[in-house]
């Protein structure tokens, strides 16, 4: 592995991106298991999908209508004689061999008989007895497929590292397969920090808060493809928040919500000193989640453990505000995600929709602001959620995307059409 290497500090939201791309680019998916094809869904393909035989597997009729001999048909109208009939799932066994002046009425997804080389629409003839009037031309080779047309045997379908959908599942299927090699979830330890915050089950104190992230942290996990690992919530104290840490690193992948702000008892960066982690960016210029920490720490070696891939170790410190804990997830912790379940980290997807009303932002920060999208393709509208700032969860569960504002604007206006990214 070619060693990576960034001066920490806060950067450009464009930078930060590629610096976890170059570090996911590191990672290896190894481990691998096998599944069922109806729980494949959402999982990452650790083996190649190959045709097991051409597909179609035979010349196959995209249409209802007749097979014949585009040079009967030079001009129209033209009779035919109708000699027989195909249906879906008929063998061609040659019994309906098309000769010159001669049709033979076929159904969709039946193979085309020899002969022939074109299927015309039965809605361009008129069939009386054994006779068929052809009304229109067809060119060669129109309303059916070639044999092998969309793959031959033995071609590659899907490589492995493919993210397996339902269209995945339907290629996988038509190979007759119905078990799937895929590669082991990443474990992604989850670890909430901060004297006032408290388990769910517990009464808050007047100045405490329930922990919300470990839970929206674990739901992204999960989304993405990864299976959390739940931690204790870490206190303000450095033994303690030190022991978790090092619990944390037992996973592939270890979060920390909260701590990684200026404040006079956030830690994390402190504690992380301490284990020679070496820090790739301690902040981006986003809004929300400014300061998000990403960095390596390279455990010492331990019995049992092989090296060297096990015990390097990468985490995010995420900032504490549930709605910036949620954002910096989706900006940088999934293509890690994606990288340790053995996909191409994916590019963020974005949409475009009419502003709804005019937005004014200070510059120097891109950002990424809760917002409500109504409308379809042409009629979509966006409109900023009204929030009390990066706290405010409750303006975010009603918010379903997040309104993207580019660091070099100040005033967008109504009717302006603006990047959308959903959530
Ligand atoms: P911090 O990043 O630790 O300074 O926290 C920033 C804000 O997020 C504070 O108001 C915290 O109370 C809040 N916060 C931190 N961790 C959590 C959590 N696990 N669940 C809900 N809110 C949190
Ligand atoms: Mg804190």
């Amino acid at each position: 592995m070619p060693p990576v290497s960034h001066s920490a500090g806060v950067v450009s939201f464009e930078d930060a991106r590629r610096i976890v791309a170059q570090h996911a680019a590191r990672v290896l998916a190894r481990e691998t298991e096998s599944v069922d094809l109806l729980s494949a869904t959402g999982r990452v393909l650790a083996e190649p999908i190959l045709a097991d035989r051409d597909f179609p597997p035979f010349p196959r009729a995209t249409r209802d209508g007749y097979a014949l001999r585009v040079q009967d048909i030079g001009r129209v109208p033209a009779q035919l004689a109708l000699v027989g009939e195909i249906k879906a799932g008929a063998i061609p066994d040659g019994s309906f061999t098309v000769n010159p002046g001669q049709a033979v009425s076929i159904m969709t997804g039946a193979p085309l008989p020899p002969g022939a080389d074109a299927v015309l629409m039965v809605e361009y003839t008129a069939q009386s007895g054994s006779t068929v009037e052809i009304k229109r031309t067809v060119k060669s080779g129109e309303n059916y497929v070639p044999r092998g047309a969309e793959a031959r045997q033995g071609q590659m379908l899907l490589d492995r590292g493919t993210r397996v959908d339902h269209a995945a599942i339907a290629l996988v299927a038509s190979v007759g397969k119905s078990r799937l090699q895929v590669f082991r979830k990443p474990r992604v330890a989850v670890l909430a920090t901060g004297d006032e915050i408290v388990e769910i089950d517990h009464d808050p104190g007047p100045s405490q808060i329930r922990n919300s992230n470990t839970y929206s942290l674990a739901a992204q996990v999960q989304n993405a493809g990864g299976e959390p690992v739940l931690l204790p919530i870490a206190p303000d104290e450095r033994v303690r928040l030190r022991a978790l840490i090092e619990q944390g690193f037992d996973s592939d992948l270890l979060l920390l919500s909260g701590g990684v702000s200026m404040g006079k008892y956030d830690l994390v960066e402190q504690v992380l000193g301490e284990l020679q982690a070496e820090f790739y960016f301690t902040g981006a210029q986003i809004q929300p989640g400014r300061p998000i920490v990403f960095a390596l720490c390279t455990l010492p070696e331990r019995a049992g453990v092989p090296a060297p891939l096990i015990h390097e170790k990468y985490f995010f410190g995420l900032p504490g505000n549930p709605v910036s804990t949620m954002v910096t997830f989706e900006l940088f912790v999934r293509p890690m995600i994606q990288a340790l379940s053995g996909e191409a980290p994916q590019p963020l997807i974005f949409l475009k929709a009419r502003l709804k009303s005019d937005v004014r932002t200070k510059t120097g920060l891109k950002r990424f602001l809760p917002a409500v999208l109504s409308g379809e393709f042409e009629t979509a509208e966006v409109e900023l959620a009204h929030w009390q700032g990066s706290g405010d969860i409750a303006a975010l569960a009603g918010a379903n995307c997040y309104l993207v504002i580019p660091p070099d604007r100040q005033q967008i206006s109504a009717g302006e059409w603006v990047s959308v990214m959903m959530r």
